[in-house]
């Protein structure tokens, strides 16, 4: 996600200049909204009390519920609104400011923190929780305000996003109530999807080139690497794809 650090005129109490703040950032006023986990009817999964038919996408899997007030109270540079964030993934907006992404005859445009030294064919298959940019100054912008991005991004030509899965909280079968665990990614196949609680949807990349990057390739390091290499696109290992 395109994070920056709060410039120091960001006072208390004086609002937020347009544009400073990017799209799929959440404010401290959005706050989740409670909603009683409960088991799923039948068992496989989990359930609102009270649930409302949009409170599911397509495939079934339940979504967090969360107030929207973009602009209220403090940005929170570092978390994500579920609603935004899915927008701008669906609709392939720039995660930054909302407009069109970025395309071209190789695709669409992704920023990506620099993972090239982890496979050879990075980011292929790669999944992100980060939706992709547009061409209007938000590449520059992000390069420049956050810090996990200087002197160390890639811009990503993809050909195919393909929306596949979600990001969030992993519920554990429980007496009287599903337990929540640890947060997780997961495909829309996986066998326990429906026992996620979704604050994210997810992008498989396929068909990417690499447009321009902070450095040359770097030199393939011999030597192993104990298990498998770490995504540096946020939401997990690269997936081959299935025959299609
Ligand atoms: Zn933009």
């Amino acid at each position: 996600m395109i994070t920056s650090v709060p410039p120091p005129t960001a006072a208390p109490g004086v609002p937020w200049p347009p544009g400073l703040v990017p799209y799929v950032t959440r404010w401290s006023a959005e706050h989740e909204l409670p909603s009683a986990v409960v088991p799923a009817r039948g068992g496989d999964g989990i359930a609102f009390a009270d649930e409302q038919l949009h409170d599911r996408d397509r495939h079934g899997v339940l979504w967090v519920r969360r107030q929207v007030h973009q602009g209220a109270g403090s940005p929170l540079f570092s978390k994500v609104h579920s609603v935004r964030q899915r927008y701008a993934m669906r609709r392939l907006r720039c995660q930054a400011c909302r407009q069109p992404a970025d395309r071209n005859a190789q695709g669409l445009l992704w920023l990506l923190e620099d993972g090239r030294a982890d496979h050879p064919d990075w980011p292929e298959g790669q999944m992100t929780v980060h939706p992709p940019v547009c061409r209007g100054g938000c590449v520059d912008k992000a390069i420049e305000q956050c810090p996990h991005l200087r002197n160390n991004w890639v811009t990503v030509r993809v050909h195919e996003p393909v929306l596949d899965g979600v990001f969030g909280r992993l519920y554990l079968p429980g007496r009287p109530l599903p337990v929540p665990a640890a947060k997780v990614t997961r495909l829309y196949d996986a066998p326990d999807v429906h026992w996620v609680l979704a604050s994210q949807l997810v992008a498989t990349l396929t068909g990417c080139t690499i447009e321009s990057a902070w450095a040359p390739r770097p030199t393939p390091t011999t030597g192993t690497r104990p298990g498998p290499a770490p995504s540096r696109t946020g939401a997990g290992p690269a997936r081959r794809r299935k025959s299609r």
